[in-house]
């Protein structure tokens, strides 16, 4: 599978099947707290970035044995709205599958254009993004393209929550020193209030971002913003789903490359996601170290491993 992973255990979604469509790090954001890395090509060119039959043969390997899944999720390692073939991928997804409800994980950055809106329309879930309400603190934590404003970011969120029928989560990622003054939780405050999505979730560092310095806030520190915001949530850890299939991949190597080419993870994720023995995880993540493919980090949650 070239554009489908997992499925993945979601901190918010469950068991969720992830369909990416677009090279690594396309992006209309070169955010500082991205798990994936750098952004390298920042675009807000919209094109068919991955063949739309692949995806669509992909789909349908996958889901002829039924799994069990909480949702499928456009989401990966850039943003799915660049893709132009995303709203003829849900549409596929709802006529044919129409048991599995669809997410999308979006900077938010393109939703000021009708043609994105229009794409999302079909998706029961969207999850913006949203983490900060001034320009220099957009700039500073989100790095957008320049064709992208804070105006244009706000003035999608808020033209998509009067036509969309489905769910809107709104995501705020918190920085320690970038985004946590309290005039700055104030502004975004005010712009998500006359949004009014169903649930905001604020966020913090997991895993290691691209600045290596950026530091989490604290999970005081965020219990004490969502007090001073109605539908706020601080995102919960991990779920350990009994429920879940596993790979079933019989290259467990293999497996574990491709995951973390997507994201880093730690031993505990990978035992989660694939099903298999935390020692038996150990002894393929020897080997790849071994090999000098994989590389180790520390972040909150313990030691992580991206690629080399
Ligand atoms: S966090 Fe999301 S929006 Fe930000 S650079 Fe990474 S992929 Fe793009």
């Amino acid at each position: 599978m070239k554009y489908l992973f997992g499925p993945v255990p979601s901190r918010r979604l469950g068991i969720s099947l992830g369909i990416d469509l677009v090279p690594y790090k396309t992006c209309s954001l070169d955010c500082i707290y991205c798990e994936c890395g750098e952004t390298t090509r920042k675009t807000v060119i919209r094109r068919a970035y991955v063949p739309f039959d692949q995806v669509i043969k992909e789909i349908k390997i996958f889901l002829k044995s039924k799994p069990y899944l909480d949702y499928i999720t456009f989401s990966g390692s850039g943003e799915p709205t660049l893709n132009s073939d995303i709203g003829k991928i849900v549409r596929f997804l709802k006529k044919n599958y129409p048991q599995y409800k669809i997410a999308v994980l979006t900077n938010g950055t393109l939703l000021y254009r009708r043609a994105v809106r229009k794409d999302l329309m079909n998706a029961d879930l969207v999850i913006p993004s949203f983490d900060a309400a001034s320009k220099k603190i957009f700039q500073k934590i989100n790095r957008p393209h320049p064709g992208i404003t804070l105006e244009k970011m706000i003035l999608g969120l808020q033209k998509f929550k009067q036509e969309f029928k489905g769910k809107i989560w709104v995501e705020v990622f918190v920085a320690k020193s970038i985004n946590d003054s309290q005039a700055e939780i104030n502004k975004i405050k005010k712009v998500l209030d006359k949004i009014n999505p169903e649930r905001i979730q604020f966020n913090t560092l997991d895993r290691p971002g691209t600045i290596p310095t950026l530091k989490p806030v604290s999970e005081t520190e965020l219990k004490k913003i969502i007090i001073q915001i109605p539908n706020a949530e601080v995102i919960a850890k991990c779920p350990d789903k009994s429920k879940f299939y596993g790979e079933t991949s019989k290259n467990i190597d293999e497996v574990i490359l491709r995951l973390i080419s997507r994201r880093p993870v730690t031993i505990q994720d990978l035992h989660i996601i694939l099903n298999i023995r935390i020692t038996e995880i150990n002894k393929h993540i020897r080997v790849l170290k071994q090999q000098n493919k994989i590389i180790e980090k520390n972040g909150k949650r313990g030691t992580f491993f991206s690629l080399k």
